[in-house]
């Protein structure tokens, strides 16, 4: 019996750790995974942080800076996710997985792979990268070409000498797309026209942001009045592909072919692969049990907190539970009102 059971050991889950042990509550972290460092030690072989490491601190302990890299790879920020569960003693529970999260006598119970637990408060931080998203078009079976979405991406290596569309405006599709563009004929396709960032401004503005908001928010003033982002972060090898005209978008198409995508207005483009970066939905089936009321397609919430369930707490996610709550700037302002909110609430009961 734990006074709160974290499910999910990624950055999110972490900033929770961090402040639940300093609030003094007996507490567990579930994980799935095998290693630490939650989806960032999924990503493909180039993936980068958009932002210098000092501009993305989890509480307590700042990501130290990569040796000759202004933007950290994964492979640091995995190594820093893993030497921060040690420095703060977190107490994960690795390669378990959540498979239900009920009610029962007024406790919850949470069901896993290795048992069952009981808590007076659950927070659910699994993040996304377990839940790709996938949008359909007619005739997308008919495509004899490989079709993969951003989890299944690792290099650009195996795309030389193809033809390659990109689907997606986000910063997952115009890094994989500038850097596919390297070794092959590609076309990027968008829903809407991207939101590039100006090239001076990096991950460090979201900081800046996350913080303006975060000041707002306590001085109880309306923290919409802060600016907002673009969608992509021009980072250096983005801004290297458009210098090469790669960044032209095409609209969305249609349908798909035996031999590649086509639009309503009769225009056709032939190609070897597709790859969807078509984003994320939030990773929740272990919820689903519970009935929750949804909100624009997730669960609703106040702040971090289940509009259904007081003692169940959503961290990460997206910024439906905090602004930029899915970065680690982000898990880090949003993990310490949720906690101090169940601190509160433990005292009360
Ligand atoms: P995750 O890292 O996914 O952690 C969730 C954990 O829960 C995982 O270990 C998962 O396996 C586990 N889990 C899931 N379901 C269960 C279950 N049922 N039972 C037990 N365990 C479970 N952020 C930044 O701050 N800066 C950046 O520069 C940045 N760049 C990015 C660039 C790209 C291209 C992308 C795609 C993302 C970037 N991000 C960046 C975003 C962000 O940091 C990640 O999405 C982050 O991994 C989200 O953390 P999380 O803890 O919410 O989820």
């Amino acid at each position: 019996m734990s006074d709160v059971v974290v499910i999910g050991g990624g950055q999110a889950g972490l900033a929770a750790g961090y402040f639940l042990r300093r609030a003094g509550l007996d507490f567990v972290i579930l994980d799935d995974q095998e290693q630490p460092g939650g989806a960032w030690q999924h990503g493909w072989q180039s993936l980068r942080m958009f932002s210098p490491a000092q501009y993305s601190p989890l509480p307590g302990w700042s990501m130290p800076a990569q040796v000759g890299e202004t933007f950290p790879t994964a492979d640091h920020v995995v190594d820093y996710l893993q030497r921060y569960e040690e420095r703060y003693e977190l107490p994960m529970h690795r390669s378990v997985s959540v498979t239900s999260v009920r009610r029962e006598n007024d406790r919850w119970i949470v069901d896993t792979d290795a048992g069952s637990l009981n808590a007076s408060v659950v927070i659910s931080a699994t993040g996304t990268w377990q839940s790709p998203y996938l949008p359909y078009f007619p005739g997308q079976d008919t495509f004899t070409g490989r079709q993969l979405h951003t989890v299944d991406y690792d290099s650009p290596d195996m795309f030389a000498g193809r033809r390659v569309v990109v689907v997606g405006g986000g910063n997952s599709a115009a890094q994989i797309l500038a850097e596919v563009s390297t070794v092959a004929e590609t076309l990027w396709v968008t829903r809407r026209p991207p939101l590039f960032m100006p090239d001076e401004v990096d991950g460090r503005v979201l900081f800046d942001v996350a913080t303006a908001r975060e000041a707002a928010r306590r001085s109880g003033r309306d923290h919409d009045g802060v600016a907002g982002l673009g969608d992509i972060v021009m980072v250096p090898p983005v801004q290297a592909a458009r210098d090469h005209g790669v960044l032209d978008r095409s609209p969305m198409f249609d349908r798909l072919s035996p031999t590649g995508v086509s639009w309503n207005d009769g225009r056709e483009h032939e190609c070897d692969a597709i790859i969807w970066c078509t984003g994320f939905r939030p990773h929740l089936g272990h919820l689903s049990g519970l009935g929750l009321t949804r909100e624009n397609g997730h669960p609703a919430t106040d702040g971090t907190r289940s509009i259904d369930h007081p003692g169940l707490q959503l961290l990460g996610y997206g910024d439906w539970t905090g602004f930029a709550s899915a970065t680690i700037i982000g898990a880090a302002r949003t993990a310490k009102p949720a906690v101090a909110e169940i601190g509160a609430r433990m005292a009360r009961t």
